[in-house]
C-alpha cells in the first residue's frame, strides 16, 4: 500500500457490533474485510445485552452519585454495582481513574461530547439498512421504542432521571418525554406490579434484538464479499512496516494493509505496544430470558434498580448489574440471583424459576466513559471500542468514524474526542 492511500486489504479483530460495523463500512469504500475472532459472530457483549438505541440514556458511566452513594454498595454481592474485594493492579488504576471522572464538572464535560453524538448514532442505523453498490444491507430492522419506559418505585428515583433529563438540555442536547402515573403505565404495560409508582414515557428512542441483529449484520457483510473466520484467536499483531500480520494460535496468520482492534473488553490484551495506554475494564453485566403472562411489548428500564427489559419475540430478556473484575470470570450465578430479586417487585405474572439464556458479557469500560476510535501510533493499525454501557447503539457510528479515517475520507468532528492514544488512566 502506497503511502497515503487507501488499504486494499483490512483484518478486523472482534466480530462484535463494532467489529462487524467497521467492515460494512469499510466495504462502502471497496476494501477487502477479513474479520476474525475467536469464538464467533457475537462472542463477547455484543450477543446478551438490552439492545436499546437510546440517546436519552446514552450517558456516561462515572456519575457523581457513584461515588456519593455508591461506595458502600459497590462490594455488596447484592447490589446492582459489584467489585470484588480482591481488585488486581489493572482494576485499581481503572478504578482510580473512575473516581477522577465521577466529579460533577467531569461528568458534565462528557455529557457534553455525548449530547454532540446526538441522534447520529441511530443515523448510521438507517444507512447500514440500505443497499448500495457494494451489496445488500443489514435485513434485520431496528425497532422504534414508541415509547421507552421508565419505572420507579418512588418519587425520589424519578428525580435523579429527570435531573439527567436537565443536564443533557443544559449541555446541548434535546430529550422529549412524558410524566406518567403508576396506573398510566400499567395501562401500557398490563405486567407492572403495583410497586411502580410513577412512570416516564421517552419519545423518539428503539431498540433491536441483539442475537438476531448481529447476525443479520454478519449476513451482510458476507454478501458484499467480507471474510468472516471463527475460531481464529489473535495472540500478536505485527506492523511489517509496509503491511501488517495478525497471528493466530495454532500457527495461523494473515497479512493485509492495516488491522483494526475492536476486542471489546479484551483490548489491552495486544494494543499495548501500539501506545494504547487507557485501561479497559470489563464492566460485566448478566442477562437472561423470561416468559411473562403478558408479553410486554416496550422496553423498559428500572433505573433506581439497573435493570434492563427488553421484548425479544415471544420472550423477554431482563439484564442488569456491573460487576468489574476480569472479562474471562466465569458466570457467577449470585450476580443473576440479585437480578431477580431486583426485578421481581415491579412486576407480576413471571415465573421468575423458568430462566432460560442465562449469560454474562464484560461491557468495555473506560475511565472517562468515552471510547477509543482511531489510529494508535502504527498508521496500520487502527482500534475501536470502549463503549462501556453503549456499544450497541453507537457501533455503527464506530464503524463509519474508523472507515473514513483509514481510507482517507471527512471524519465526524465528535471523533476528536475518541483519540485512543489520550494520556489518562
Ligand atoms: C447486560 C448488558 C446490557 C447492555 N445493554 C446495552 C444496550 O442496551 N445498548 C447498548 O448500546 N449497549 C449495551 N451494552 C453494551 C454493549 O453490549 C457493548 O458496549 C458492545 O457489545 C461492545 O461491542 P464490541 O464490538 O466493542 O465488543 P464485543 O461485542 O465484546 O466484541 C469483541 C469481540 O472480540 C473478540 N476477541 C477479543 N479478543 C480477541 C482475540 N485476541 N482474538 C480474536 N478475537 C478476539 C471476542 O471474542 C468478541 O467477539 C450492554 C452490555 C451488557 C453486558
Amino acid at each position: 500500500m502506497a503511502k497515503g492511500a487507501a488499504p486494499d486489504h483490512v483484518v478486523i479483530v472482534g466480530a462484535g457490533f463494532v467489529g462487524l460495523s467497521t467492515a460494512w463500512y469499510l466495504q462502502e469504500q471497496g476494501v477487502k474485510v477479513t474479520v476474525v475472532d475467536r469464538g464467533g459472530v457475537a462472542s463477547g457483549a455484543s450477543w446478551g445485552n438490552a439492545g436499546w438505541l437510546t440517546p436519552a440514556l446514552t450517558l456516561p458511566i462515572a456519575e457523581p452519585s457513584v461515588f456519593t452513594n455508591g461506595l458502600k454498595m459497590m462490594f455488596d454481592p447484592a447490589s446492582p454495582l459489584y467489585i470484588p474485594l480482591k481488585a488486581d493492579a489493572k482494576l485499581i488504576r481503572f478504578l482510580l481513574g473512575f473516581a477522577w471522572h465521577s466529579t460533577p464538572k467531569k461528568w458534565e464535560q462528557a455529557m457534553r461530547t455525548f449530547s454532540e453524538i446526538g441522534t447520529s448514532g441511530l443515523d448510521a442505523f438507517d444507512e447500514i439498512s440500505e443497499s448500495t453498490s457494494a451489496g445488500p444491507g443489514v435485513q434485520e430492522t431496528t425497532t422504534p421504542a414508541n415509547p421507552f419506559l421508565t419505572g420507579f418505585r418512588t418519587m425520589a428515583d424519578r428525580d435523579g432521571l429527570l435531573h439527567e433529563f436537565e443536564m443533557i438540555h443544559k449541555t446541548g442536547g434535546s430529550v422529549e418525554y412524558d410524566l406518567l402515573t403508576g396506573d398510566e403505565l400499567r395501562g401500557i404495560e398490563p405486567t407492572l406490579s403495583e410497586n411502580v409508582v410513577a412512570g416516564i414515557a421517552i419519545k423518539n428512542q428503539r431498540f433491536l434484538n441483539p442475537p438476531k441483529y448481529m447476525a443479520s449484520l454478519a449476513e451482510s457483510v458476507q454478501a458484499r464479499g467480507g471474510d468472516i473466520i471463527g475460531s481464529f484467536n489473535v495472540t500478536d499483531v505485527r506492523d511489517n512496516g509496509g503491511s501488517v500480520t495478525v497471528i493466530g494460535s495454532e500457527g495461523r496468520a494473515i497479512t493485509a494493509d492495516h488491522v483494526v482492534m475492536a476486542t471489546g473488553a479484551w483490548m489491552n490484551d495486544l494494543t499495548k505496544k501500539f501506545g494504547v495506554n487507557v485501561v479497559v475494564q470489563a464492566g460485566r453485566g448478566y442477562s437472561f430470558t423470561v416468559k411473562p403472562e403478558h408479553m410486554p411489548t416496550h422496553p423498559i428500564y428500572f433505573p433506581a434498580q439497573r435493570v434492563a427489559c427488553t421484548p425479544l419475540g415471544d420472550r423477554f430478556r431482563i439484564a442488569g448489574t456491573m460487576e468489574f473484575r476480569d472479562a474471562n470470570h466465569k458466570l457467577e450465578p449470585k450476580r443473576i440471583e440479585a437480578i431477580v430479586a431486583a426485578a421481581k417487585p415491579v412486576y407480576t405474572g413471571i415465573n421468575w424459576e423458568n430462566r432460560q439464556e442465562e449469560w454474562v458479557g464484560g461491557r468495555p469500560c473506560t475511565a472517562d466513559g468515552l471510547p477509543l476510535i482511531g489510529q494508535t501510533n502504527s498508521s496500520r493499525v487502527s482500534v475501536g471500542g470502549g463503549h462501556g454501557m453503549w456499544g450497541v447503539a453507537l457501533g455503527p457510528l464506530t464503524g463509519k468514524i474508523l472507515a473514513s479515517q483509514i481510507t482517507g475520507q471527512s471524519v465526524p468532528a465528535v471523533a476528536r474526542h475518541f483519540n485512543p492514544l489520550r494520556k489518562g488512566f
